[in-house]
């Protein structure tokens, strides 16, 4: 269990003094100029030897990300823009960050921002986070006050910090479509090629991280790149913000070493399954894009990208979605396909078409309302979305249905038989009445 001395965020629940003199107190903004003045390749050096990897749910090595940046300026200005458009149903991280400690982000934008030659950064804040996008703009109204901020500022690197309210669409949190949306378009993910390394935001070089990458990296590179490495396991290391929501005693988002074992995550912090282990059905570990694991595949389960890789899931945002067994599995996934199905910016033709019709083949199968040869070609279809998009919300909205036909394919089938029993009853008990 991390120690408390380890954790980076001191205020994740709102309980202390949110505003800067209360983050300043508890080691926040303390020798960023010091920082700044060790130099661009010392910050991503130290970045890259950390180990961070992205908390957005891809994974990426975010000092590496950083360094693809270019070294000089072609005349073009650079853009760090942060995604905190967090609309992944179970990902609910990113807001305590803005409402609750939005310093450990702003701090984390001026780094970033410095070791990737941007004088501006962009947030991109979900349209439904009205409170969070009031708590954040608060508090970088006081950094400029208080000179930490703007032109000449206390750093010693001019930057500007703007936040940008989003409208609510689930796409806007693919980086490309983001930026679309950024300039004013509408929010549909650019092919790759150019990426947004060379071209982003204006045509301009760009890097999209998300809230917790950047709000982490202060403290790392205060602390250490050895301090942070030497958290979890290799190739996951850190400390992570787990949020675990769904059929628990105690849904919470909690700050956690990277590699908890999952028991020890739900019984330390969210209070043990309701009803008991026993009662434990299954499990999204990542966020809704994650494919399902059946309840008692995650007894030995590792809370890490390579822990959920071996369980044939990803670990994806660490959203744990727990279920248990008064769930209607083939329900829950058939209304996480409308929701991609919904979502779709429609660009391509897989994912507006695939999605439609993943979403009314799970429709069916709730009922149990199709023939067990539609399981394989349900299975096919998520097979041809995926990989074969523009963006991965064609993979996000294959996997959860793939991960039900892999673990639950018993329980559908029994659905079907169920519909069909009922059907051939009925069509006795007619006739036995004409
Ligand atoms: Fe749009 Fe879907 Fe294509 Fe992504 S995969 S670009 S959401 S149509």
């Amino acid at each position: 269990m991390l120690k408390d001395q380890d954790r980076i965020f001191t205020n994740i629940y709102g309980l202390k003094d949110k505003s800067l003199k209360g983050a300043m107190s508890r080691g926040h903004w303390d020798g960023t100029g010091a920082i700044i003045e060790k130099g661009r390749d010392w910050i991503i050096n130290e970045m890259k030897a950390s180990g961070l990897r992205g908390r957005g749910g891809a994974g990426f090595p975010t000092g590496l990300k950083w360094s693809f940046m270019p070294k000089e300026s072609d005349g073009r200005p650079h853009y760090l823009v942060v995604n905190a458009d967090e609309s992944e149903p179970g990902t609910c991280k990113d807001r305590e960050i803005m409402r609750h400690d939005p310093h450990t982000l702003i701090e984390g934008c001026v780094i970033a921002g410095f070791a990737m030659g941007a004088h501006t950064a962009y947030i991109y804040v979900r349209g439904e986070y009205m409170r969070e996008r009031e708590a954040l703009q608060a508090a970088i109204d006081e950094c400029y006050d208080a000179g930490l901020l703007g032109r000449n500022n206390k750093n010693g690197w001019d930057f500007d910090v703007y936040v940008h309210h989003g409208a609510g669409a689930y796409i806007c949190g693919e980086e490309t479509a983001l930026l679309e949306s950024l300039e004013g378009k509408k929010g549909q993910p650019r092919l790759k090629p150019p990426f947004p390394a060379n071209m982003g935001l204006y045509g301009c070089p760009t890097t999209v991280n998300n809230v917790e990458s950047i709000a982490v990296a202060p403290t790392i590179l205060r602390r250490g790149a050895g301090w942070f490495s030497s958290i979890g396991r290799p190739n996951n290391v850190g400390t992570k913000l787990f949020m675990v929501s769904g059929h628990v005693n105690k849904p919470c988002t909690v700050e956690e070493a990277m590699g908890i074992p999952f028991r020890e995550l739900i019984e330390k912090h969210a209070g043990g399954i309701r009803g008991g282990w026993d009662n434990l059905l299954a499990v999204i570990p990542g966020g809704a894009s994650c494919p399902v694991i059946r309840g008692e595949d995650m007894d030995d389960a590792i809370m890490d990208f390579d822990g959920m890789r071996d369980k044939k899931s990803s670990f994806g945002t660490a959203a744990v979605i727990v279920m248990d067994k008064s769930t209607d599995i083939i329900k829950a996934i058939a209304r996480l396909s409308a929701f991609f199905k919904h979502e779709s910016c429609g660009q391509c033709t897989p994912c507006r078409e695939g999605t439609g019709w993943m979403w009314r083949v799970m429709e069916r199968m709730v009922k149990g309302n199709a023939q067990k040869r539609e399981i394989d070609m349900l299975f096919q279809v998520s097979k041809q979305i995926e990989g074969h998009t523009i963006c991965a919300l064609g993979d996000a909205a294959a996997w959860p249905v793939q991960g039900l036909i892999r673990n639950f394919r018993a329980e559908i089938e029994a659905r079907i038989d169920q519909y069909t029993y009922n059907a051939l009853d009925h069509g006795a008990v007619m006739e036995a009445a004409e």
